[in-house]
């Protein structure tokens, strides 16, 4: 498609075509069809991109059996699919498991335990269930648009906020980053959050932080609501960036929130399963795409910005050009300046998240009582638009804030935030530390104080957070006698020397050198 797209011949799209359409011949309800779906979810999201393009029948119908077939406990004599495909077609036995199933049968792991529409919960590789995810949203979207029109459109749809409710309160990392756990590189219970390796894993692929980036625009277009586009936000800002080095030249692949010795805070030149790096470089190729969503026809035309950068979009309402430009420090300042060009007559709508730790707190400038938050959005109306080809809007807010994990977690721990950035400490910044911060605590009654710095090496800019944290004391255990028993009569938290600490924000981890070791949640003291 990206071929097609540039060179706009079908040289590559053609014989790709004749694979869909033979793809298509082999697998379907028919009697003499196989009955089964991809294990590794990715060719639906393919095939409805390829509808798009180009109205590709066999594309469209190929993607939606794959999404409604999945699961089915009885779809090929009777079975789940892979059990048959394990025990018929392959002859193997079903005890003798892939290195990632903990037991047999752990048909979950590849979303396909139960029907896509009866699934309450995000389980499996995380990756595969976030593309799944996303081909399902791009068949509600067609049906919403009324290209190909399902008849339980809303049905899909709530399943898919279903799995992104239970996703965002209960399997994801305050920086965005999903999965628990390393064996099957996926989600782990619900709130079994643990921050590094020494505490019992972390997953965090950047993959699939890129697929919720994506599952997250495809929900923007079926139901305009800020919490997408600030999980989008959380992710980009975070668990994404944080895979690439400044000088984009190493990567992470995994992106715990503290290091250990096993694994500390370092990037890669390559990986062996090299899906990070590249899908990362896409993301920062197509980022234009998750800014904004824009178009409508003259009278009911609409730009609704979701992401503040410094861009230009440009669009076509019934033959005229309008131009939307955005100016602004995002994310260390909240200030974005707005200029439109073109709109004379158009009718224009335009929406602007306000993100949710705003506290729906912000300046419109020129000033309107009209203008109301629905769903996160600030909606300026035609007339306000039509009369203000210039406005800005002053996001509040970015004073640095504590975020702490459900206490379910049972992680006492407290983050520090500011905006869209999540902060973590660093050996380089904090060159006492010699344990990967574990006996450093933090209260969140300490003053924070902001410096604005620059990373020489690179040029970048950043806001630095500065407080300060004690050592927490330990020698109850310290002066126990080895094997005698487990615990130690219970005692107050006692804190020992206080030192300044610097947080820097958790993308900028592992670019200054130093002894790898990092954590994003402090315990509190
Ligand atoms: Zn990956």
């Amino acid at each position: 498609l990206a071929h097609y797209k540039y060179y706009n011949n079908k040289d590559l799209l053609e014989p790709i075509e004749k694979y869909v359409s033979l793809i298509r011949k082999v697998f379907g309800p028919g009697p003499d069809q196989r009955h089964g779906y991809p294990g590794h979810p990715e060719i639906e999201l393919a095939l409805l991109r390829l509808y798009r393009a180009t109205g590709n029948q066999d594309a469209y119908h190929l993607a939606k059996y794959f999404l409604e077939e999945r699961g089915n406990p009885t779809g090929q004599e009777g079975m789940y699919y892979f059990d048959w495909e394990m025990i018929k077609l392959r002859g193997e036995s079903p005890y003798k498991r892939p290195d990632h199933y903990p037991r047999s049968f752990s048909r979950w792991y590849g979303q396909s335990h139960q029907p896509i529409l009866e699934q309450e919960t995000c389980e499996g590789h995380s990756v595969r269930c976030m593309y799944l995810l996303v081909a399902a949203a791009d068949m509600v979207a067609l049906s919403h648009e009324n290209s190909q029109k399902l008849d339980n459109a809303a049905q899909w749809q709530g399943a898919i906020v279903r799995l992104w409710d239970n996703m965002v309160d209960k399997k994801m990392y305050l920086t965005g980053g999903i999965g628990a756990m390393a064996q099957w590189e996926g989600f782990g219970i619900d709130y079994f959050l643990p921050a590094g390796t020494d505490e019992g894993g972390c997953y965090a692929e950047t993959c699939a932080s890129v697929g919720i980036m994506m599952l997250a625009e495809r929900l923007l277009t079926i139901d305009l609501d800020s919490r997408y586009a600030d999980i989008m936000e959380l992710c980009l800002y975070n668990n994404v960036m944080t895979a690439m080095s400044l000088n984009g030249r190493a990567f992470t692949y995994v992106n715990q929130l503290a290091s250990s010795e096993k694994d500390k805070s370092l990037r890669s030149d390559w990986f062996e399963v090299s899906c990070c790096p590249p899908n990362l470089i896409r993301v920062f190729g197509t980022l234009g795409g998750y800014l904004w969503h824009f178009g409508g026809s003259k009278g009911d035309a609409y730009v609704n910005v979701h992401l503040y950068t410094n861009a230009t979009v440009t669009f076509d309402v019934d033959g005229k050009k309008v131009s939307l430009e955005q100016k602004s420090n995002w994310p260390w300042d909240g200030q974005v300046a707005f200029r439109l060009s073109g709109a004379q007559d158009v009718d224009l709508t335009i929406r602007l998240r306000i993100p949710a730790w705003a506290k729906n707190k912000y300046t419109l400038s020129p000033p309107s009582q009209a203008a109301v938050i629905k769903n996160g959005y600030l909606v300026l109306s035609q007339d306000y638009v039509a009369a203000n080809p210039a406005f800005s809007l002053t996001v509040h807010g970015f004073e640095p804030r504590y975020l702490s994990p459900h206490p379910h977690t049972n992680q006492n721990t407290l983050t520090l935030a500011r905006g869209p950035i999540v902060y973590c400490v660093e050996d380089a910044d904090n060159a006492w530390e010699t344990n990967h911060f574990k006996n450093i605590m933090i209260r969140k009654d300490s003053q924070v104080s902001e410096e604005r710095c620059i990373l020489e090496s690179a040029g970048e800019p950043y806001v630095a957070l500065q407080s300060v944290c004690w050592e927490r004391l330990m020698d109850q255990w310290h002066s126990k006698t080895a094997g005698v028993e487990p615990g130690v009569d219970s005692f107050a938290n006692a804190t020992g020397t206080e030192r300044k600490l610097t947080f820097i924000p958790y993308y900028l981890r592992a670019n200054r050198g130093g002894k790898g070791h990092m954590r994003v949640g402090l315990q509190r003291a």
